[in-house]
């Protein structure tokens, strides 16, 4: 790397990863470097900020953003995606059936402004390949990476990606917007309630006591956090264990 994660405004979250949070919805993309490869963790929330943050992770691995994983379809992660057309782009099974009108309504209601919204929806970009149950991407010089459909719970199609820990780093998950920090859980109308505190103790099975969990919205938490955050939801929407 020419430059440091700080330098560009990105947080270092372990060795050859890292994210930032984006302005506007603090909206979390993420980073995973490999040999020769990068995987980034969603897309933001429009071309314009799409092509900032690929402009971004170039700069800071020196090579191409190579491959992008979608965790959820909601437009603050995936209206960025049309700026990695060249790269291989996952995402959970049906995700592709989300209609753009649905993505542009749902960005529209939530601030996103008209023109920017239907401009990313125009040109919206679905995922090549489609994750159902786990899927391990090789990015190269021993860096693999386990992309998991955990859902459904924030929405109906949520992958997680987990990092395992390299030379003495920890290993790292990023939850997408099953996991909050900054705020409750957002469930839309699109979110299956019913099942999300089953995919939390799927990504804590998966992730362990030692890993960093990195959240959609907010700051980096622990497994005990997102465990106290899976109770919270199983009383909130009635869910016994
Ligand atoms: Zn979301």
């Amino acid at each position: 790397m020419t430059v440091t994660w700080e330098e560009l405004g990105w947080e270092r979250v372990a060795a050859g990863v890292g994210r930032c949070r984006l302005p506007g919805w603090d909206c979390t993309a993420g980073l995973v470097v490999g040999a020769g490869s990068a995987l980034l963790v969603d897309a933001g929330s429009s071309l314009a900020e799409g092509s900032r943050l690929r402009a971004l992770a170039e700069e800071l691995t020196g090579g191409r953003v190579t491959h992008l994983a979608l965790t959820h379809p909601h437009f603050d992660h995936v209206f960025g995606a049309a700026a990695f057309a060249g790269a291989e782009i996952f995402g959970a099974v049906g995700m592709d059936t989300v209609p753009a009108e649905e993505l542009r309504a749902d960005a529209v209601r939530g601030g996103l402004d008209e023109a920017t919204a239907t401009e990313a929806a125009d040109v919206l970009v679905r995922p090549r390949h489609l994750v159902c149950g786990e899927w391990t991407l090789d990015l190269g010089g021993g860096r693999q990476v386990l992309l998991a459909n955990v859902g459904p719970a924030h929405t109906a199609h949520d992958l997680v990606v987990l990092v395992p820990g390299a030379s003495g780093s920890p290993e790292v998950v990023f939850c997408g917007d099953l996991v909050e920090e900054s705020g409750e859980p957002q469930a839309g109308p699109d979110a299956v309630p019913s099942h999300w505190p089953a995919a939390l103790d799927r990504l804590l099975d998966l992730g362990g006591e030692d890993a960093l969990y990195v959240p959609g919205h907010g700051a980096v938490v622990d497994a005990a956090f997102v465990r106290a955050q899976r109770d919270a939801l199983a009383a909130r929407f009635g869910v016994s264990r």
